[in-house]
C-alpha cells in the first residue's frame, strides 16, 4: 500500500483545483484526489497546515559528473534537488567528457536510476565536444534519452546556432541557450556599472546578454524552431523576449531567484559568493525581471545550480569561479521575494516551477498532479522561516549568496514515484 496524504492544501496551477484535500498514492501513481478519503492499510502522511503540489521541475542544473565529482555527483545533486522540493531536474552537459554522444546520455540515465532523489534528465551538447563548431547527431541523442540540447555556455557562432535550432526542431528538442556575448563579457567578475567603477575593476555589460537574447529571438522568428533562453538577468532582455513573443516567435525563457532577489550591491557586501554568470545587476533590472514573471514573459524559474569545492570559492573576487548552488533554496527564495511580498500568487509562482519547465522539456507526466500520473510531489510550509546554513546542504557545494539569509517557506516532504525521497529534520 502507498501513502494517504491527509488534509494538505492542494495547489494545482494546471487544473485550478485548490483547497484542503486528501491524496491517495498507490503503486507509485496518484490514485485518488478527494475529501475525507479512507484507505485501510495506507500509511498516513499528515499534511495539515501544509501546501501540497506537483514536484518541482528544474530545467537548468549542473551536476558535474563525470569529471568533477569533487564538486557534485548525480547522486548528491539528485538528493539536493529532493531536499529543495524538486522531483525532476535537467542536468547540463558541461562535464568531462561532455555529454555529446548517446553513451554519455545513457551513462547519466544509469546514474539517475541509482541516485535516490529527484529524477535526473540529461541535456545533451549542442556541438561536438561543446566546441561551438559542429552540431552533434540529435536523432541519436534523443533516442538515447536526451530531453534538450545546450552547450551550457554562450555560443559565438551564429551559423552553428541557426543550423542546430533547425535540426533540433526536426527532432522535437528544445535548444537551451545561455546568452552573454563572450567577447563583450570576457571573463570579468561583475556587472559593468556603479559597483565596478567604485571597485575600479572592468565589468561585463548588460548589452553582452541583450545582444545574444536579440539574436536568439530573431533566429526563433526566422526559423520557427523553439529556443529557450536560460537565466535572464536584465530588464531589456525581458523587453526583447516580450516583443518577440507578441510577434509569435517560439521563444521561452527562465530567470533564477538570485536575479529577482539581489542587486550588484551584494558584491560590495559579500564579495566572491555573489559572483555569478550573468552577474547580479541593478534595481531597475530586478524590477524588470519581476515584471516579466508577473506578465508571463518569463516562463520558468530555474536554479542554474553550479556547485564548486571550497578551495575554488576561497579565491579573491577576480579569480573566483562564477556561480552558486540553488536547488535547496530556490523554492523558499521564490516565495520570499514574490509571494510574501504579494507580488505574485502561490499558484502563479508554482506554475513557473512545475508545469512550465516540464512543458519546455516536453516531459509529459512531470509538473502536474493528476490521477494516473507518477506520484511526484512536494509538501511544504509556505510560512515557516529558516536561516540558510550551507553546511547542512545535501549538495556538496556550499557557494551561495543566500548563506546566512532568512527565507520563508520550508520543504517538509518530497516524494518521487510515491516514495518519500526527502523528509525534513
Ligand atoms: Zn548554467
Amino acid at each position: 500500500m502507498g501513502y494517504l496524504i491527509r488534509r494538505g492544501r492542494l495547489v494545482d496551477p494546471v487544473s485550478g483545483i485548490g483547497g484542503v484535500m486528501d491524496i491517495l498514492l498507490e503503486n507509485g501513481k496518484v490514485a485518488v484526489i478527494g475529501s475525507n478519503l479512507s484507505a485501510p492499510g495506507a500509511q498516513i502522511l499528515d499534511a495539515s497546515g501544509l501546501t501540497v503540489c506537483a514536484g518541482l521541475v528544474d530545467l537548468h542544473t549542473h551536476l558535474m559528473e563525470p569529471g568533477f565529482e569533487y564538486r557534485e555527483t548525480v547522486a548528491t545533486g539528485s538528493r539536493a534537488a529532493a531536499a529543495g522540493g524538486f522531483t525532476s531536474v535537467a542536468c547540463m552537459p558541461d562535464t568531462q567528457p561532455p555529454i555529446d554522444i548517446p553513451g554519455g546520455v545513457g551513462y547519466i540515465r544509469e546514474l539517475s536510476r541509482k541516485a535516490g532523489g529527484a529524477r535526473v534528465y540529461p541535456v545533451a551538447a549542442l556541438s561536438k565536444g561543446r566546441n561551438g563548431q559542429e552540431p552533434c547527431n540529435y536523432e541519436e541523442l534523443k533516442d538515447a534519452g536526451a530531453v534538450a540540447l545546450s552547450d551550457a555556455t554562450p555560443i559565438r557562432n551564429a551559423n552553428l546556432l541557426r543550423d542546430a535550432m533547425i535540426l533540433a526542431h526536426r527532432q522535437g528538442l528544445t535548444v537551451l541557450s545561455c546568452c552573454e556575448d563572450p567577447d563583450l563579457a570576457q571573463n570579468f567578475a561583475i556587472n559593468e556599472g556603479r559597483v565596478s567603477r567604485q571597485l575600479r575593476i572592468p565589468g561585463r555589460p548588460a548589452i553582452a546578454e541583450e545582444l545574444q537574447v536579440m539574436r536568439e529571438a530573431m533566429l526563433a522568428e526566422e526559423t520557427g524552431a523553439a529556443v529557450h533562453i536560460c537565466r535572464l538577468s536584465t530588464a531589456k532582455s525581458v523587453a526583447i523576449v516580450r516583443r518577440y513573443k507578441k510577434k509569435g516567435a517560439p521563444i521561452t525563457c527562465e530567470t533564477c531567484p538570485q536575479y529577482f532577489t539581489f542587486t550588484e550591491d551584494e558584491i560590495l557586501q559579500q564579495g566572491p559568493p555573489a559572483r555569478l554568470e550573468p552577474p547580479l545587476r541593478t534595481p531597475t533590472d530586478v524590477e524588470g525581471i519581476i515584471e516579466g514573471l508577473k506578465d508571463g514573459t518569463i516562463d520558468a524559474i530555474a536554479t542554474d545550480h553550479t556547485p564548486y569545492a571550497e578551495a575554488e570559492t576561497a579565491r579573491p573576487l577576480v579569480q573566483a569561479p562564477a556561480g552558486m548552488v540553488g536547488l535547496e533554496t530556490a523554492l523558499a527564495a521564490s516565495l520570499t521575494a514574490l509571494y510574501h511580498t504579494r507580488e505574485m500568487s502561490l499558484s502563479d509562482i508554482l506554475r513557473k516551477l512545475t508545469i512550465n519547465p516540464a512543458n519546455i522539456l516536453r516531459l509529459p507526466s512531470a509538473g502536474r498532479l493528476a490521477i494516473g500520473l507518477d506520484a511526484d510531489l512536494v509538501i511544504f510550509d509556505p510560512e515557516e522561516e529558516w536561516s540558510v546554513e550551507p553546511q547542512n546542504f545535501c549538495s556538496l557545494g556550499r557557494n551561495t549568496p543566500f548563506s546566512g539569509k532568512r527565507l520563508k517557506g520550508k520543504v517538509k516532504y518530497t516524494l518521487v514515484g510515491g516514495e518519500i525521497v526527502y523528509q525534513a529534520g
